[in-house]
Formats: C-alpha cells, sequence, structure tokens
C-alpha cells in the first residue's frame, strides 16, 4: 500500500530540536509534517512510569538561563507556572575520591576550608589570577578541556573536579573534548577577563542584575512534577494532530523543480511525501546516514561526529537500606578512582514525587567514551556492576525492590577537538533547502538544542 501526502517542510526527528522547528514553523502558518520513527515523540527526553517510580530515560532536569527562547515557548505552551525548580538540596553535589563522597565546594569559604584539595592544590589554583590567557598555546590551536584547566587551574582541580564533572555532562574525558566547542563560556570568560576567577566573579555580578530585569524564570535547574515529557506532551499538543507522521524516512530524492520527493515507511506501509523543504532534526549519524547517498561529502563530515554510548540503572530502595547516603544531587566519580560507573542521580531528592513514600530513586550513568564496553554490557553483568558500586559508595545493604535498564547505543554529540571546523565544513555544505539541527551544532542541553531547532525552523522561513 502507498499514501502521498504534500506539505512545505518536512521535519525529519521528533526530538526537541524537531518539535522546535516544527513549533516554530506551524506558528509562522507553514504546513509541516513532522516525522519520528520512534513510537513517541521527544527523542531522548522521555518520561516513564513505573511501579511508582518516575524515570527520566534521559535528561532529567534543563538547565535554564532567564533569557533562553524555550522559555517564551513555555509560556505559549501554558507550561511556565509550572516549572518545578530543584529542591535546595540540589545545590549539594558529591565527588568520590580516596575512598569517601565529599561536597564539592561552591563558595570561596567552602573552597579554603574542604579537604578534597590540599593545600598545594588550592595554591596553584589561586595563582590563576596570574597567568596570563592563553599562555604557551600555539597559534590556532584547538585546545582540549584537560590541557586548559591543567595550564589554568592545575591538575589537582582537573582530577577531583572538572574531570567528573565533564563524565557528568558528556560522559567523555576533559582530554577528549574541545574547550572552545564543549564549553565556550570558560574560553570567553579566559578571553575576555584575562583569568577564569575574574570572569567568573563579573559574570556571577551581571547576572544578578540581569535577572532583576528580565521576564523568564531565574536561572536554574528545571523540571516539571510529571517530569519532562510534560513538556514534550505539551510541545506535541501545540502542533495540529495532521502535522506528525510515525514512520521513518528511509529515502529521498530531489525533482526537477527543486522539491522533495522523499520515502518513509511507517511498519509495511510506504508513504511518499513532497516537500518543499527538508529539516533533519537528528543525530549527526543519523544525518550523516540520511544524506549519504545524495550529499556523501557532508554525510562523511556528520559521520565523523563521534557519539557517546550510555547505559543507565534505575534502582528504587529503601532510604535505611543506603547508610552512606547524603542528600544532594548526586555523585561523580574522577577517572583516577577508576569506579565503573560514571555518576549517580539522586532523582528523589531533585524534584518531588520520583519514588514512593520512604524509597529512594537512583539513576546511574554507565559507559561513555572511556567504557563504551559497559554501556552495551549483559543485563546481568549490568546489574552486578551497579549494585556492586552502589555498596561501595553508599554502603547498600539491601537488593532493591526496583531496578530496570535504559541504553542509548548513541546518546552524547562529542564536541572532540576540530569540532568547530566540522560545524563551519557542515553548515558551508548543507544543500540549498535543507536546513540541520540537532544536539551537535550549538551545545548538547536541552535549552540549547531547542534553540538550534528554532534556528533551523527559521532559516528556512527565509
Ligand atoms: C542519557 C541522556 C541524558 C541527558 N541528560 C541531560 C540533562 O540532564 N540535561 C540536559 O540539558 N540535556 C541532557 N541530555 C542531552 C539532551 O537531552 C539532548 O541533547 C537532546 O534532547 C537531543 O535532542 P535532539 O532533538 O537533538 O535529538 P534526539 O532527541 O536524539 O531526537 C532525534 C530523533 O530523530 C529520530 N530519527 C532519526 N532518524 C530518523 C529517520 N530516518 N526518520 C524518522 N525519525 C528519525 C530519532 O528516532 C530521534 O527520536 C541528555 C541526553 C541523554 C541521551
Amino acid at each position: 500500500m502507498s499514501t502521498e501526502l504534500n506539505c512545505e517542510v518536512l521535519v525529519v526527528g521528533g526530538g526537541i530540536s524537531g518539535l522546535a522547528s516544527a513549533m516554530l514553523l506551524h506558528q509562522a502558518g507553514k504546513k509541516v509534517l513532522l516525522v519520528e520513527s520512534r513510537g513517541y515523540l521527544g527523542g531522548a527526553i522521555r518520561t516513564v512510569e513505573d511501579s511508582g517510580y518516575l524515570l527520566e530515560m534521559g535528561p532529567n532536569s534543563m538547565m535554564l538561563g532567564s533569557d533562553d527562547p524555550i522559555n517564551g515557548w513555555l509560556r505559549e505552551v501554558g507550561l511556565s507556572e509550572k516549572l518545578l525548580k530543584a529542591s535546595p538540596d540540589s545545590r549539594n553535589r558529591y565527588v568520590w575520591c580516596r575512598g569517601k563522597l565529599f561536597a564539592v565546594p561552591l563558595s570561596l569559604p567552602s573552597f579554603l576550608t574542604t579537604p578534597l584539595f590540599s593545600f598545594r592544590e588550592k595554591v596553584r589554583v589561586a595563582q590563576e589570577f596570574f597567568i596570563p590567557p592563553g599562555s604557551g598555546l600555539p597559534e590556532g590551536s584547538d585546545e582540549t578541556v584537560g590541557h586548559f584547566v591543567r595550564r589554568r587551574l592545575g591538575d589537582g582541580f582537573l582530577e577531583k573536579l572538572i574531570d567528573p564533572f565533564v563524565k557528568g555532562v558528556y560522559a567523555s574525558h576533559p582530554d577528549l573534548l574541545s574547550v572552545e566547542s564543549a564549553f565556550p563560556l570558560l574560553s570567553k570568560l579566559e578571553k575576555e577577563n584575562g583569568s577564569l576567577i575574574r570572569g567568573a566573579i563579573r559574570l556571577s555580578r551581571s547576572q544578578k542584575r540581569k535577572s532583576a530585569t528580565l521576564s523568564g524564570p531565574p536561572g536554574g535547574l528545571y523540571s516539571f512534577a510529571g517530569g519532562l515529557g510534560e513538556m514534550i506532551r505539551a510541545f506535541s499538543g501545540y502542533l495540529k494532530d495532521e502535522s506528525f507522521i510515525h514512520a521513518e524516512l528511509v529515502d529521498w530524492r530531489r525533482l526537477s523543480s527543486g522539491d522533495f520527493h522523499c520515502v518513509l515507511l511507517q511498519e509495511e506501509e510506504r508513504i511518499e511525501v513532497i516537500s518543499k523543504k527538508m529539516i533533519l532534526a537528528t543525530s549527526p549519524a543519523d544525518a550523516g546516514r540520511i544524506l549519504e547517498k545524495n550529499h556523501p561529502e557532508i554525510a562523511s563530515v556528520l559521520s565523523s561526529i563521534p557519539m557517546a554510548p550510555v547505559a543507565i540503572a534505575y534502582v528504587g530502595v529503601d532510604r535505611e537500606a543506603l547508610p552512606g547516603y547524603l542528600p544532594g544531587f548526586g555523585v561523580l566519580f574522577p577517572t583516577s578512582e577508576k569506579r565503573r560507573i560514571l555518576g549517580v542521580i539522586q532523582s528523589s531528592d531533585l524534584f518531588p514525587n520520583r519514588a514512593p513514600a520512604g524509597k529512594v530513586l537512583l539513576t546511574i550513568f554507565a559507559g561513555g567514551m572511556l567504557s563504551p564496553k559497559i554501556a552495551m554490557s549483559f543485563d546481568e553483568d549490568f546489574e552486578e556492576i551497579v549494585l556492586g558500586e552502589l555498596k561501595a559508595v553508599f554502603g547498600l545493604k539491601l537488593k532493591p525492590d526496583f531496578f530496570r535498564i535504559q541504553r542509548w547505543a548513541e546518546a552524547i554529540s562529542q564536541y572532540s577537538p576540530g569540532h568547530a571546523l566540522r560545524v563551519e565544513k557542515i553548515r558551508s555544505l548543507t544543500p540549498e533547502g535543507i536546513a540541520l539541527t540537532g544536539n551537535y551544532l550549538g551545545g548538547i542541553s536541552v535549552s540549547k538544542t531547542f534553540t538550534s531547532g528554532l534556528d533551523a525552523g527559521r532559516s528556512l522561513l527565509i
């Protein structure tokens, strides 16, 4: 059987970037068709209820700044009032070091008194004030995060704080990422202020002034009572029912008119779509696969962007079964500690209603660029690894009464050295009538990816 459809823009991929593109175009009065191969919208963002637990299969929360464009859209779909800020406890973050949990110092007094760093390491951090920007860097080099932090703040700061933080955000290692692309704010602070510390102080003062005058929510970590899935439901509801279709784009070609002839597969059914323009809102790997046949040059650049694989375990357990547990956001693990997991989010401490009364919900991340095999290990082996680590870190005493696994073979785009050049090349090679969006273009976070989706939609309005 075959069906034929027409639209002005075909958006391929129903993750947050594709939804943003589709909403913007829909608002502009365009006839949009959003095609998503999975049986649900949201892509990496998916909330699932299971046995009284509310599980986030991808992001647990999103960082919002007062001026993020997503705020306007949350208002548009009636969600601004429903935003939940992460609990005050979530300010407590821990790193596992020398067999113990240490609170991450978040203020000058706590940095001066923390036993996490030696006196020598603290003095080395203070010397940052006096290190000239870019000192000792070859002209035009794309410095790694590891090199940058070692150069400015020293080995101890890198190993005990930045390395675990990079694991938590990118499932990666500081020596594998470009500081300019992965943490543009850090290189900007250095360039504009001559010192990261000086820059951070100025930034915090200016943000306080700015947030007093802006209408968005104050900066911080947010979700909703029903998890981030609530946002996906509201965004999907903004589009008309006929605007999306559950199918996979399997082939396309350009017609002599310049329009796209696209072939979608919905189980056995073949759907043909004639579209004037197309947005690819997928992972770089999927965009590469889609463009391979007609535009091999751009496809090879897209496919060269590495993606970290991640496995997630959800553990529900009595609070009493975790004697070493400290309330907070969670725990991260420096590479030097050689633990087998990347980090733990204490989900039930972040937002209410994540676990039944008296229970704790832990979300454990493993795998990543340094341990890809763990991400793909057998379920039984993975469970054994996770429970072993929880025993070591929190003193887990009982077998948990809830355990579930989620895997992402291509979870997080890696902004490795050369990323900015790759993006430049992608932009210059993007064929006419096509726009690309996704978490490899302007930041991997939910709100940055949303902005990238808006940009892609806007670029096709011109
Ligand atoms: C485990 C995990 C934890 C994260 N944690 C956080 C966090 O705490 N905070 C934060 O801000 N960000 C976090 N992120 C990052 C953020 O969630 C993602 O960067 C963002 O959601 C990606 O959105 P996207 O639209 O670019 O891609 P995706 O969400 O991957 O969506 C792309 C969609 O395209 C579809 N697709 C691909 N090919 C085709 C085709 N041929 N036809 C039809 N459909 C197709 C796919 O099925 C997919 O649904 C996390 C990501 C992961 C994976």
